[in-house]
């Protein structure tokens, strides 16, 4: 075949196995006989677009092609053996006729995975810092007892399928004008698992699995956040007749803290505090989550001020270490003012030569009245 894989969509040399999908993809579409019934020129093109794509889609292949053309050596036709793999494979890349990734899968005999499951979970704060074991319960399926997990009654087993002879695919030969097309798939009868059950276990229905509701008690890791996902590998649902399990995915939401407000992997905690501490400085006891610490509030501390206490945040999921603990200050202006308090107050203002309004209650109606 003298055609350069190259050119038929047209693809650089360098192009990664991705771009080469995409680009096949949309040619194999174009020139599908499906799509152009009748049409020689067309499957003609299909066929070579689909012998460039198993070649190109190969990393080993690929090479070898780049580097001797298509006389190389290991340059299997994917016409011409008719055992396995070859047209069945490529149909399923291109129009996504595939098993699930981990499972048998079509055109291999054997077992598909059951699917992956996805839970959501509310933690506290604190586990989220600290990390911590949580119960989390699923609706799942589990292998059927009674069977096995075989699907046949008790007593009795499976036996090979006799349609596909056990390997769970068949092909299906399409004559046309340039011969024959072949196409693999899973086996009808068996639905590809290369096996038959002429007495179902009553229990599961054949199916080898059963629904249920399962609780497992999963580890949080320190540092997660609202919108982390744990994947537990191998806790999703069985498949049918014993074939793999999925994963499942615990997706993460933290409650809020009524006094710690979370800012990547610090915390943050509006300190509020009177006019004499934040004037005349304070040594206070302020709670952090890992327990009391002494906090000096030095003299003249202003509004919006940020103390850091480091290492006092949140562990880093991911690396050592933890994020600080960042106290901002509000200072609380007085109100309901004792009469001995406003008399202090006023003495101040008179001391520092500051202009306040008078005792007057009155005194704020009649600014009022003075701008209408
Ligand atoms: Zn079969
Ligand atoms: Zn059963």
């Amino acid at each position: 075949m003298a055609t350069d894989y190259y050119e038929l969509p047209e693809v650089e040399r360098d192009a990664s196995t991705d771009e080469i999908k995409r680009a096949y993809r949309i040619a194999a579409r174009r020139y599908h006989p499906d799509a152009n019934p009748g049409d020689a020129d067309a499957e003609a093109r299909f066929k070579e677009v689909a012998n460039a794509y198993e070649v190109l889609s190969d990393d080993q292949k690929r090479r070898n092609y780049d580097r001797y053309g298509s006389d190389g050596p290991q340059m299997g036709d994917a016409f011409g053996g008719f055992g396995g793999g070859g047209l069945g494979d490529i149909f399923d890349a291109f129009f996504g006729g595939g098993g699930q990734p981990g499972g048998g899968g079509v055109g291999r005999p054997g077992r598909s995975a059951g699917p992956d499951l996805e839970v959501a979970v509310e933690i506290p704060f604190e586990s989220a810092v600290f990390g911590a074991q949580q119960e989390v319960t699923v609706r799942t399926a589990v292998p059927c007892e009674p069977c096995e997990a075989t699907g046949a009654a008790p007593g009795s087993a499976p036996f090979p399928c006799a349609q596909c002879g056990g390997s769970g695919q068949v092909r299906q030969v399409r004559q046309s004008i340039l011969g024959q097309m072949v196409t693999a798939g899973p086996c009808p009868v068996c639905r590809g698992s290369g096996e038959v059950i002429a007495d179902p276990c009553k229990t599961c229905k054949g199916e080898g699995r059963e629904v249920t509701d399962k609780t497992y008690t999963i580890d949080i890791p320190a540092g997660v956040d609202t919108g982390s996902t744990l994947r537990l590998s191998g806790f999703g649902a069985v498949g049918p007749r014993g074939g793999p399990t999925g994963d499942l995915y615990v997706q993460v939401r933290v409650l809020p803290h009524p006094r710690f407000v979370r800012q990547g992997d610090d915390l943050v905690h509006q300190l509020h505090l009177p006019i004499t501490q934040a004037a005349l400085g304070a040594a206070i006891s302020f709670e952090t989550l890992d327990g009391n610490e002494d906090l000096v509030i030095p003299r003249g501390t202003q509004a919006g001020k940020v103390f850091r206490l480091r290492g006092r945040g949140v562990p880093h999921v991911r690396g050592r270490g933890r994020g600080d603990l960042l106290v901002q200050v509000v200072v609380d202006t007085p109100t309901d003012l004792e009469p001995e308090v406003e008399e202090a107050l006023r003495q101040i203002a008179a001391v520092r030569g500051e202009e306040v309004a008078p005792p007057d209650k009155g005194f704020f109606s009649r600014i009022k009245s003075a701008f209408h």
